[in-house]
Order: C-alpha cells, then sequence, then structure tokens
C-alpha cells in the first residue's frame, strides 16, 4: 500500500485543511469548522478517500485531524 505524505494547516477561522499527496497527486479537504467543534465529530474524511475515528490512522498513514493537530 502507498504511504501518503499529509500536511494540516489552520487557515484564517479556524478552518483546517489537509492536503495529502503521493509522488504525483495532490488532494486537499477542508474542514470548515471551528477547531473547537472539529472535535465533536465521530468520524473523519480524509482527502485520500479513508474515514477515521478521532484516535485513527488510516492505511495509507494519514491521522485523524484530532491526532495531528494533537487535540487527543
Ligand atoms: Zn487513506
Amino acid at each position: 500500500m502507498v504511504k501518503l505524505k499529509a500536511s494540516y494547516a489552520i487557515r484564517g477561522d479556524d478552518v483546517v485543511v489537509i492536503t495529502v499527496s503521493d509522488k504525483k497527486e495532490t488532494w486537499t479537504e477542508t474542514y470548515d469548522y471551528q477547531i473547537a467543534e472539529l472535535m465533536f465529530e465521530d468520524m473523519y474524511d480524509l482527502p485520500c478517500g479513508c474515514t477515521v475515528e478521532p484516535d485513527g490512522i488510516c492505511h495509507h498513514g494519514v491521522k485523524s485531524p484530532l491526532l495531528i493537530l494533537e487535540m487527543i
């Protein structure tokens, strides 16, 4: 399985932007939540197409937003 490189950014009013890339392509997922609201989500859609739980890491090695933001 391909491992993807993920980076996270917080833009403007606490909007969380996740960018995932391999050598050829880049995907982004924007979470239009305040950070405080993000914590109350049950599942997170990742740019690679996977869905993870708050403490989850997908099989590409992409962590949930909460893990990468060190909120849990
Ligand atoms: Zn994935």
